[in-house]
């Protein structure tokens, strides 16, 4: 029986995506200096809050079309209202997420099924709702995957649960780099051929934190370390869940040496030593 392993496209074996929150007026600074080296984020926007106060603090549904999706990134609903479902009832979870989803999708067109938990997220659940009936409510809302916190995801594994998708770190993690460096050291392909998983750098924040504490150099010195890396797919968190999710649809014979790609996705995988890409609609023997 062979060891099957998920890759990037190209076959790339590890991914990079970044999350930043709320909409305000420093993701613009973000999107350019990111775009620069070539990285990709999720921007997770408050539909209900676009260009809403005097203070030019959120940006408009105008800036967010041209420099956040223009430039390639993804939008993300983060609740209409910045509401934490843990924190709400039940009802009221369900409107701010689906009112959030309605409202970026009236705005820009397109499906948009990503979500970063507003607030407190699922970390506190205090009016009545479980972990169990957010993530219930989210499949029935169609998000795809939502971004939740809790500990770091210092291993960089792929998510377990897509409705609470834990990133590696916050950009002001003490260990950030370190992280960083423990991530570009591993060569996935020479570990033992049990263990040869993908894996995924995800870091998270606001962009206006590099504001408030005048150091976006911090970033431009995070882009250098992860950027122009040919192992390396720079990725929103989207485009990871949609390729996961062609993988993962692959169906196999039960000696796994026949392989068919149902999906519009071309797909890449390992297998004992070897990189395999499937093209859609096409059968494979292995
Ligand atoms: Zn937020």
């Amino acid at each position: 029986m062979k060891n099957y392993f998920m890759r990037f496209p190209e076959g790339r074996t590890k991914a990079v995506t970044l999350s930043y929150d709320d909409g305000c007026r420093a993701d613009l600074r973000l999107a350019e200096t990111i775009n620069k080296y070539g990285l990709k984020c999720t921007f997770n926007i408050n539909s209900s809050l676009m260009g809403s106060n005097t203070q030019d603090w959120h940006l408009t549904k105008e800036e967010i079309a041209e420099h956040l999706l223009g430039t390639g990134h993804e939008i993300a609903v983060h609740g209409a209202l910045h509401k934490a479902p843990g924190m709400t009832t039940i009802i009221d979870g369900i409107r701010d997420a689906l009112d959030g989803r309605i409202g970026l999708e009236r705005a820009f067109g397109g499906i948009i099924k990503g979500m970063a938990y507003p607030n407190s997220g699922i970390r506190i659940f205090d009016n009545g709702a479980t972990y169990n009936d957010v993530k219930n409510y989210l499949i029935e809302l169609g998000i795809a995957y939502a971004r939740s916190l809790g500990g770091d995801n210092d291993c960089f594994l792929m998510p377990e649960d897509w409705y609470n998708w834990i990133p590696t770190a916050h950009h002001n993690n003490p260990k950030i780099m370190e992280y960083i460096d423990e991530f570009l050291k591993i060569d996935v392909n020479s570990e033992y051929a049990g263990a040869r998983r993908p894996r995924i750098f995800y870091m998270w924040g606001h962009a206006f934190e590099f504001d408030r504490n005048d150091n976006w150099e911090h970033l431009t010195e995070i882009c250098e370390k992860l950027s122009g890396n040919d192992d390396i797919w720079y990725a929103t968190n989207i485009e990871i869940y949609n390729y996961t999710k062609a993988y993962r649809s692959l169906e196999f014979n039960v000696d796994r040496t026949v392989v068919y790609n149902p999906t519009l996705h071309t797909v890449w995988f390992h297998a004992d030593g070897k990189d395999y890409c499937i093209k859609s609609g096409a059968t494979l023997n292995i």
